[in-house]
C-alpha cells in the first residue's frame, strides 16, 4: 500500500508526478479504490452523487484532419459526409426530452464548410425552440479550426458562440497533452498548448468545461501524468483567477475495432 501518498491525502497535501507514477503502479485495485473513495467523501462531504440525462448529437462527419484512432470522419468530398439538417437535429432533442433530458452534447468533425455563422444561427435555433436544453457543445480542437476558418481569435469565437447560446464546453480532443503524442495520432489537431488555450479562453470568459483523456495507445505512462497535471495547472489557475473551470474529467480507453490505429504494432 503507497502509505506515503496515502498520509499526504489525508493531510491535504498535493501529489507530485512521482505519486502519480507510483499509484499507476500499484496493483492493488481495492486500496486504489479506497484511496479514491476517501477523496470523494471529503470533497463531497453531503455524500450526494447525481446525473443528468443528455444526449450525443453529432452534427457533422465531414473532417479535415485523419485522427488515425478516429473511424467516425469522413474526408471533405465524401459521398458518406453528411451534416444533419435542423429537422433532423430537433427530432433528436425531443427524443431526449421525452425521456427527461435536459442537455445535449453536440460535437463534430472540423468541417470547412462550417463557419462562425453557421453555429451563431443553429445556437440560436436550438434557444428558441429548445430553451430548456443545456448546449453542452464542441471542442477546442472544433473551437480552434472555427477561429481559424472564420478569421477570429478564439476569444473573439467563444464570445459569439456564448451570446448565440453556448452554454459549456465538452473536454473532447485532449487525447493526450503531450505534443509527441498528438503529432504520432493526428494530423492538423490543434496542439497541446491550443486545446489549453482554448479551455482557459473558456473560463475567462465565465464558461465552465470539462477534461477528458484518450489511454492506451502510443503514450507513456509518464505521458499520461503529464497529462493529468497540465489540466491539474489550468483549474488551479482557472479557480483562482476566474472561479471557473473544469466541471468533470472522463477518461477512456482507446477502442482499437476499425481504425488505422488499432492494427499498428505499438
Ligand atoms: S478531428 Fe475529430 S472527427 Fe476529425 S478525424 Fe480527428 S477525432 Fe475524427
Amino acid at each position: 500500500m503507497p502509505d506515503k501518498i496515502f498520509y499526504k491525502i489525508e493531510n491535504g497535501e498535493r501529489l507530485t508526478f512521482e505519486d502519480g507514477l507510483e499509484l499507476y503502479r500499484c496493483k492493488e485495485l481495492p486500496v486504489l479504490s479506497f484511496m479514491a473513495d476517501y477523496m470523494r467523501r471529503k470533497k463531497k462531504k453531503d455524500n450526494v452523487v447525481t446525473y443528468i440525462i443528455d444526449r450525443n448529437i453529432n452534427y457533422t462527419n465531414v473532417c479535415v484532419d485523419k485522427c488515425s484512432f478516429c473511424a467516425f470522419y469522413r474526408p471533405v468530398g465524401s459521398d458518406e459526409g453528411y451534416v444533419l439538417p435542423y429537422e433532423e437535429i430537433d427530432r433528436k432533442i425531443e427524443e431526449l426530452i421525452n425521456l427527461e433530458g435536459i442537455q445535449i452534447l453536440m460535437q463534430g468533425g472540423l468541417n470547412p464548410k462550417l463557419k462562425i455563422g453557421y453555429y451563431e444561427d443553429l445556437f440560436r435555433h436550438l434557444k428558441s425552440k429548445f430553451p430548456q436544453i443545456w448546449l453542452h457543445v464542441l471542442s477546442a480542437p472544433e473551437i480552434d479550426y472555427i477561429a481559424k476558418v472564420s478569421d477570429l481569435s478564439v476569444e473573439e469565437t467563444l464570445i459569439r458562440l456564448k451570446t448565440a447560446g453556448l452554454d459549456s464546453v465538452p473536454g473532447a480532443g485532449a487525447e493526450i497533452l503531450v505534443d509527441r503524442v498528438r503529432t504520432a495520432i493526428s494530423r492538423g489537431k490543434c496542439d497541446t498548448d491550443k486545446w489549453l488555450n482554448v479551455h482557459a479562453t473558456c473560463h475567462k470568459l465565465g464558461i465552465t468545461t470539462t477534461a477528458t483523456m484518450m489511454y492506451g495507445h502510443v503514450e507513456t505512462l509518464e505521458e499520461r501524468i503529464e497529462h493529468l497535471l497540465k489540466i491539474r495547472d489550468l483549474q488551479d489557475a482557472s479557480l483562482s483567477k476566474y472561479g471557473k473551470g473544469f466541471t468533470a474529467f472522463i477518461p477512456w480507453n482507446f477502442q482499437p475495432d476499425n481504425v488505422p490505429l488499432g492494427t499498428r504494432e505499438n
